[in-house]
């Protein structure tokens, strides 16, 4: 099977979560945070990968990329539209005072693992004057995760395995850039369990491909199917 960083995360939250949505076809609502999230980071790829890098250019794929769903009125997207734009102004202003020089946006990896396919797309990876790889993820969260955070989290370590398997790049720097909150946080990356981590994916791949997906309750109070699920420990 292929397996992706989202397909791992959501096994290990909970098989049954998994089997909701990549079995049964059960879809996720996308709620004000996600459309934020999700046009934010449409917004940034094509302006990242555009020829334009002004302001304006930058705010008009936010327009033409708006994802309008997930808000309950009117008002409240015309709210969460105002912190967008202030969030891509300030970004804006960093981006152009940034040193480092992009050598690849959504790229994407593929690399095989026993019988299976482990994919990903890397937000960005940035090569600093040092000549030193920088692998960055884009998150538009309202807070900014410590060094520490950065150092253990779980996409980036996916994405820097990846990296160096398929791509043959031996990623220095993980950064989490948090687009709202405006801050940048960097961490070294150590290689240190990658093996482990490899030997994590093959073992959730082998058992989604033998059907197991017994519900993992510890997960219910952060799950989107916590009301009807029939496993929930979690209902509101
Ligand atoms: S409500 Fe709990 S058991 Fe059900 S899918 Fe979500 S995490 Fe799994």
């Amino acid at each position: 099977m292929e397996i992706s960083y989202t397909r791992y995360r959501i096994y290990r939250e909970c098989p049954y979560k998994y089997k909701l949505i990549f079995r049964d076809g059960r879809k996720i609502p996308l709620n004000p945070k996600s459309s934020f999230g999700l046009s934010l980071h449409r917004a940034l790829e094509a302006w990242l990968s555009g020829g334009d890098d002004s302001l304006e250019a930058l705010f008009e794929h936010l327009r033409s990329r708006w994802l309008p769903g997930g808000y309950p009125d009117e008002t409240a997207e015309a709210r969460w539209y105002s912190k967008a734009e202030r969030a891509l102004s300030r970004f804006h202003g960093e981006e152009m005072s940034r040193r480092s020089r992009t050598i690849a946006l959504e790229k994407e990896f593929v690399w095989p693992l026993g019988r299976h396919e482990v994919r990903g797309m890397i937000d960005r990876v940035d090569q600093g004057p040092d000549g030193a790889y920088e692998l960055i993820d884009y998150k538009t969260g309202p807070a900014a995760p410590s060094e520490e955070q950065v150092a253990r989290d779980g996409q980036l370590r996916f994405y820097a395995l990846g990296a160096g398997r398929a791509l043959g790049l031996k990623p220095a720097l993980l950064t989490v850039d948090c687009v709202t909150a405006g801050r940048r946080v960097s961490a070294a990356y150590d290689r240190a369990g990658e093996e482990a981590l490899a030997a994590d994916i093959l073992a959730a791949a082998g058992d989604i491909e033998a059907g197991r997906f017994e519900p993992k309750t510890s997960y219910c109070p952060r799950c989107d199917f916590r009301a009807d699920c029939p496993f929930s420990a979690a209902r509101p």
